[in-house]
């Protein structure tokens, strides 16, 4: 036989008091977290969110994770979990549904709250380079037959865009078509030179590089490479 528990405020049976009270009393009207203010910036063009000063490719696990890391949890509750469940309203509109676990006087107990944020809309560094006719290399396709130039170009685009994941500068600032190709002027340098290198291993042809002195920097000279590709 085992001895009931009262407790004396809301008059429910229960295994475990906190102090003279039960568990729902002891916490009503007391929060067992609080949150810090949600800061994140997340850039319009390429949908990247900056993270600790980087910005990152653009995923709710990511957005979930920092939200978790503003959740301060009482010193009273052990072991603790924080579990966070994004929801999307717009591109910067978001939701956090928060639920913190922990045990308090041995009772396992959990609260949840809801959370909305806004997402700080911005052009990132890289964007603004790529909006503002940015190039480290340029790309040049060439070919007498327009549909393989066109084929070249679609290529090219292609594997730029694979590399833009990894590098935001891995796109085109501007592209020039001329009646026998295409100019890509391209962020990155060595994206350029990788897409350049693959384009003319697919077309069986090689690259004819040239280079244009573009200035100084730390000391040393800065160019800038031009990758001629002609079938
Ligand atoms: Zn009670
Ligand atoms: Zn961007």
């Amino acid at each position: 036989m085992s001895f009931k528990k009262f407790c004396p405020r809301c008059g429910k049976e229960k295994d475990f008091l906190v102090g003279k009270i039960c568990v729902d009393c002891f916490m009503e009207g007391k929060e067992f977290f609080s949150m810090d203010k949600i800061n994140m910036t997340v850039c319009k063009h390429c949908g990247k969110i900056k993270v600790r000063g980087k910005w990152i490719e653009f995923s709710d696990s990511l957005i979930a994770e920092e939200v978790a890391s503003k959740v301060n949890v009482i010193d009273e509750l052990a072991d603790s979990k924080v579990f966070v469940e994004i929801e999307k309203y717009s591109d910067i509109d978001y939701e956090a549904k928060i639920k913190v676990t922990g045990i308090l006087s041995n009772q396992l107990v959990e609260k949840e709250s809801f959370v909305k944020f806004q997402l700080k809309d911005v052009t990132c560094d890289a964007c603004m380079k790529l909006n503002a006719d940015y190039r480290e290399a340029i790309i040049q396709l060439r070919s007498s037959s327009k549909d393989t130039a066109k084929e070249m170009y679609a290529i090219a685009i292609d594997l730029l865009s694979r590399e833009k994941s990894k590098n935001t500068l891995a796109d085109t600032s501007k592209v020039i078509e001329i009646k026998n190709g295409y100019d890509l002027w391209v962020g990155s340098k060595n994206a350029a030179a990788k897409v350049a290198r693959r384009v003319a291993q697919l077309f069986d042809v090689q690259i004819k590089n040239s280079r244009k002195l573009t200035g100084r920097e730390n000391g040393k000279d800065k160019y800038r490479n031009t990758y001629c590709i002609k079938k």
